[in-house]
């Protein structure tokens, strides 16, 4: 039976890096919810958008499209048919997005987009409100956790190969900026779901974290 799997958790968690692979372990689809949060957040900056005017970006989303297309490296990202992959992961962009993802207006439009991409089942899907509200049923529910010096070091590590150079007290504090915006907005906030498993990464190996939760699966 092809089931569904939520994978819930702060900030630079490991949560896309091991969902990706434990898609491709079961050949299910992967969907990676804050690309979608990314891809409208770059689209209402380029735009000048105010990013907390409500009306203006849930306008905005009537005409916008975000697809995803498999890809053996990496998933590619595209808005309105141009692809933001790269653009997306940009540092602006992600301090910026925890703000839009506070309005009501974006959820809704955003969590109906998600239930209808798992709809059919064999779907790996990664987020922060995956397992409580966006697929309250998912068989099986992950709650991936890390310190913060571990997520600041993999940022750091993941930075350094795309030529960025942020200094890893700056990333620190830009990572629990962002848990604390995502584990405080009124709607959907980042918590854990009563019934997710909860795995600390701090000291796994990628490897270790996919084979544990392919274990969980096939159980
Ligand atoms: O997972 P990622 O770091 O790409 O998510 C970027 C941001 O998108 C999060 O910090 C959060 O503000 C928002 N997000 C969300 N709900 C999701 C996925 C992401 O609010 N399901």
């Amino acid at each position: 039976k092809k089931i569904q799997v939520a994978i819930d958790g702060p900030a630079s968690a490991g949560k896309s890096t091991v969902a990706k692979l434990v898609a491709n372990n079961f050949s299910y689809v992967y969907c990676d919810t804050g690309a979608m949060y990314r891809s409208i957040t770059l689209k209402a900056m380029r735009l000048g958008y105010n990013l907390s005017d409500e009306i203006r970006v849930v306008e905005m989303l009537k005409d916008t499209d975000i697809s995803f297309e498999p890809n053996a490296e990496q998933q590619k990202v595209f808005l309105d048919g141009q692809e933001v992959t790269n653009e997306i992961r940009q540092e602006d962009v992600t301090n910026s997005v925890s703000e839009i993802a506070s309005l009501s207006g974006v959820r809704s439009d955003l969590v109906k987009r998600q239930q209808q991409i798992a709809s059919n089942g064999g779907i790996v899907m990664d987020g922060r409100d995956i397992g409580t509200t966006v697929l309250p049923n998912a068989e099986v529910k992950i709650f991936l956790i890390a310190s913060v010096q571990e997520r600041a070091e993999r940022r750091l590590k993941d930075n350094a190969e795309k030529n960025i150079h942020v200094p890893l007290d700056q990333l620190k504090k830009e990572i629990e900026d962002r848990d604390y915006k995502d584990s405080h907005r009124q709607i959907s906030p980042l918590v854990k779901a009563d019934d997710a498993i909860e795995i600390d990464t701090t000291s796994m190996s990628i490897s270790d974290v996919v084979n544990e939760i392919s274990k969980i699966i096939k159980n």
